[in-house]
């Protein structure tokens, strides 16, 4: 493709996806195809020509657009959101332009360059300590995914607890990790690939009314663990659980993990992006003081598509000493002076796109003000749905109702837990079916909740109220099936 060509279909690619962002209400949220179906529709082997890029454009329409979930649709309330932006799209666009490889600094010192601006910002926007800066002991560094984040926390603590990985003889079976039965599913993966065995991730319990880890019990299974020969590698704490948005007690974890010099790291992937409100920096209450990494992903809550993981460090020595590692064909004069930073010592993957570019496009263009505004909108617009919730008797609302997700469960009279669930299930499957909304579920205590995850930019409160009006008339229809 010549450079004119690249800038008509370029263009043409644009207003594609400006169409696309303008009509995004006109499409069912979630994709309306049985497996198998977009695959059948295209060619079982690659073309042997050439097609033109209006073809190609055609085809997305014609054969992808119907497998497609729209995420960024009002009404999608599945998961946790992953907002994009316009900012966020073009400075990605920018990175895919530049085709740059940020491997090292002398790869391309802009790349590096603007990450170290770009995470120290965020930290600064988010209140978080000093000593996560780059210019102090710690440091950001932006990663694919909070999964790879809580990875690279998870070696670093372990190179940490065994005195570097040169002078450590690898995993024993005395290495542990804790989490509770809410943490996300990638500390356990974490731990898989850093080669703990499945009994030595400790679940600490968790309170049963908020479902937040008790920092008391986490004592008394460190000291029983300690007492036994084991040595603790990491505790992971979760601001804003992947359930129901739990926030655990990071000071008193924090406060056990000093006690007992176990790192502590804070999966923060959801919730952390709030703080980018005063008022919400309550979420990260004990981080400056405790935490020895800190994950949050702006490509959840923050207006930056994904990818885009932020993960700090308080110390960042640990993390180089489990990351580093130099071949002579990557050797240069600039890593050698020690005057840069070589963010592939900084994550597991060698190579590294320009991801800065999108966050740094997303900070400039909404400023701080516009990144909590955004912020305030969908936490409002989830209190405001809460009301609603816990004022209508055939549903009950899960408290504490946290940030901007709502959890929820319909009422079904007489029916046991098992059969309730199940209703619950149903329910939410014919309202994903109707393309009307999207959300997805959660368990509590062997019930089934809906999870309304709010937070899409484009989402405002008459949204919320057909949604609320599909779900309120799809429980009733849903009774009524069921003859109750
Ligand atoms: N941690 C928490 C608390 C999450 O909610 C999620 C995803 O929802 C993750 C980690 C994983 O995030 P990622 O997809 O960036 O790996």
């Amino acid at each position: 493709m010549t450079p004119e060509e690249f800038r008509r279909h370029g263009k043409q690619v644009i207003d594609w996806i400006a169409d696309y962002l303008s009509n995004i209400e006109s499409f069912p949220v979630r994709a309306q195809v049985a497996p198998g179906d977009v695959r059948r529709a295209l060619p079982v082997s690659p073309p042997e020509c050439g097609s033109s890029f209006t073809e190609i454009l055609a085809d997305l329409d014609r054969t992808l657009l119907p497998g497609v979930t729209h995420w960024q649709h009002p009404r999608f309330f599945a998961y946790f959101p992953s907002n994009t932006s316009g900012a966020a799209i073009l400075g990605d666009l920018l990175s895919s332009g530049l085709g740059v490889q940020g491997m090292l600094w002398a790869t391309s010192p802009s790349c590096t360059e603007l990450e170290t601006v770009a995470v120290d910002w965020l930290a600064e926007l988010l209140g978080l300590p000093r000593h996560f800066r780059t210019d102090a002991t710690g440091g950001g560094v932006i990663q694919d995914s909070a999964s790879s984040a809580s990875l690279l926390a998870t070696l670093a603590a372990l190179s940490r607890a065994t005195g570097g990985v040169t002078a450590h003889a690898g995993i024993t079976g005395r290495h542990t990790l804790y989490v509770s039965s809410e943490t996300h599913s990638s500390l356990e993966k974490a731990a898989r690939i850093v080669g703990l065995g499945a009994d030595n991730v400790r679940k600490v319990p968790v309170d049963p009314a908020t479902l937040a880890m008790d920092a008391t019990a986490l004592d008394r299974m460190l000291a029983t663990d300690l007492a036994d020969g084991a040595i603790p590698v990491m505790v992971c704490a979760t601001v804003g659980t992947t359930s129901t948005a739990a926030i655990d007690p990071v000071r008193a974890i924090g406060e056990v993990c000093r006690e007992r010099e176990v790192w502590l790291h804070v999966d923060a992937a959801y919730a952390g992006v709030a703080a980018v409100c005063p008022e919400l920096r309550w979420v990260n209450d004990g981080v400056a003081e405790y935490a020895d990494s800190y994950v949050t992903n702006p490509h959840k809550w923050l207006l930056t598509n994904f990818d885009c993981s932020v993960l700090w460090v308080a110390d960042r020595a640990p993390l180089l000493d489990a990351m580093s590692i130099q071949p002579e064909y990557l050797r240069n004069r600039a890593t050698s002076s020690g005057a840069v930073i070589d963010y592939r010592d900084w994550q597991i993957p060698l190579g590294r796109r320009f991801r800065a570019l999108k966050l740094w496009a997303v900070m400039r263009w909404y400023g701080a003000d516009g990144l909590r505004d955004h912020i305030r909108t969908g936490a409002a617009l989830a209190t405001e749905f809460a009301t609603w919730v816990a004022r209508d008797p055939d549903f009950e609302l899960h408290e504490p109702q946290v940030l901007s997700l709502v959890c929820l469960r319909p009422r079904w009279p007489e029916l046991s837990t098992g059969e309730a669930n199940d209703a619950t299930t149903r329910l939410m499957e014919s309202l994903n079916a109707s393309g009307a909304l999207y959300l997805t579920h959660t368990k509590v205590d062997g019930r089934v909740l809906l999870r309304m995850a709010i937070g899409s930019p484009t989402t405002e409160e008459r949204h919320l109220r057909e949604a609320w009006l599909r779900i309120r008339e799809e429980h009733r229809k849903t009774l009524a099936d069921l003859a109750l």
